[in-house]
């Protein structure tokens, strides 16, 4: 996002304080479908049917109408879609920064997708036998050229879900970003009971949980490419139950926007709070039905005011115009340019387990 893009985005959330309603970040879950079945999700078995691309092209005209200014797609995997880079270019073609959520599987196949997006996350959890473990056989080495595809052509970030077969391995994880040139995510364990599929096995124990998210605190500060904010990983560092993903009341220190600043639409239209409602928000209407405002307007209702999702936890604090988380998402996203300008002509050969020479406890 330009300067501008920033400014305006600011604006916004500073309205936003005195209580004006917009749209200004939506996800959108394109799809149901998906090239993989992780064991900790079950999206793909909604199997649902696509909208079509007019549909999406026009719930975005109506997305922009209302004001959003960033769309983040979803899925299942959006590359399921034949449509997905005329989708992708229509949204920046009406002013949007399109920021794309992938497995990897298809983009080796599909690296146009590349100059039609302005951000790409890719999931990824770590060295082989681990994210293995908790995706599915031979998808590392899916995710693996799908790094090697993307390096120095996008702006890249990964998310790794945390888990017991990862979170030994977040070093792994840095040497492996400093190679393909990209910052990374951390999340816990936290699809709700309609989406999310067996994590018996792969749930850490609360201690656990709370070591790894001190690591990685320490890891941040050491200069390591870690882009979460260090106030959500001190936050996350003190959840009380992590098998309690939302809370009904405050705990990071602001409360939360969905609903004013930022929703999710979901594969079938329907327009919810955020990702973590979908199917647990009985009042939430179907764009195709009543128009994308009105089913924004719907969503105002929040039964929680805290989660440990990584991505509404940053948003609620840039909407809550706290400088020094935005100051550090600023700062990454200028290291992630800097990293793939870096990459453009070259990949350095890290081997994992090797020290790169940035400072990793
Ligand atoms: S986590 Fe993502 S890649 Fe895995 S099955 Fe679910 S939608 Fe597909
Ligand atoms: S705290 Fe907000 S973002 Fe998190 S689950 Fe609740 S409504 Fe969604």
């Amino acid at each position: 996002m330009n300067l501008f893009g920033q400014i305006s985005m600011g604006i916004d959330a500073a309205l936003g304080l005195f209580g004006r309603r917009k749209p200004v970040n939506v996800m959108v879950s394109i799809t149901d479908n998906c090239c993989s079945r992780c064991n900790y999700c079950q999206i793909p078995d909604q199997g649902r049917p696509d909208l079509s691309t007019a549909q999406w092209k026009d719930l975005f005209s109506q997305m922009s109408e209302a004001g959003t200014r960033r769309i983040g797609v979803w899925g299942g995997e959006p590359l399921m879609r034949n449509d997905i880079t005329e989708l992708c270019a229509y949204a920046r073609e009406l002013g949007m920064y399109v920021s794309l959520d992938s497995n990897g599987y298809i983009l080796p196949a599909k690296p146009e997708i590349l100059t039609n997006i302005d951000h790409l996350v890719l999931a990824y959890d770590g060295p082989e036998k681990a994210h293995d473990s908790n995706r599915e056989e031979g998808s590392h080495a899916k995710v693996t050229r799908a790094m090697e595809t993307a390096s120095g052509k996008v702006r890249l970030w990964t998310i790794t879900v945390l888990t017991r077969h990862n979170m030994n391995h977040l070093d792994h994880i840095m040497e492996t970003a400093l190679k393909y040139g990209f910052q990374t995510t951390f999340q816990s364990l936290h699809h709700n009971e309609k989406l999310g599929g067996d994590t018996s096995g792969m749930m850490p124990s609360d201690e656990e949980y709370r070591n790894v998210y001190r690591k990685l605190l320490t890891l941040k500060n050491n200069g390591a490419p870690v882009a979460n904010s260090t106030r959500y990983l001190k936050s996350l560092a003190k959840w009380p139950d992590y098998s309690t993903t939302r809370l009904t009341e405050k705990f990071h220190g602001v409360k939360c926007r969905a609903g004013k600043m930022y929703c999710n639409i979901d594969a079938d239209g329907k327009v919810y709070p955020c990702s973590l409602l979908i199917g647990l928000y009985p009042s939430s209407l179907n764009a195709l039905d009543t128009g994308f405002q009105k089913a924004f307007n719907n969503t105002l209702e929040l039964p929680c005011q805290a989660c440990t999702a990584s991505c509404y936890t940053e948003y609620n604090y840039l909407y809550s115009l706290q400088p020094g988380v935005a100051l550090q998402w600023n700062r990454a996203v200028r290291e992630t340019d800097r990293m793939m300008k870096a990459n453009q002509h070259s990949i350095k050969h890290v081997v994992p387990g090797e020290s790169s020479g940035n400072q990793h406890s």
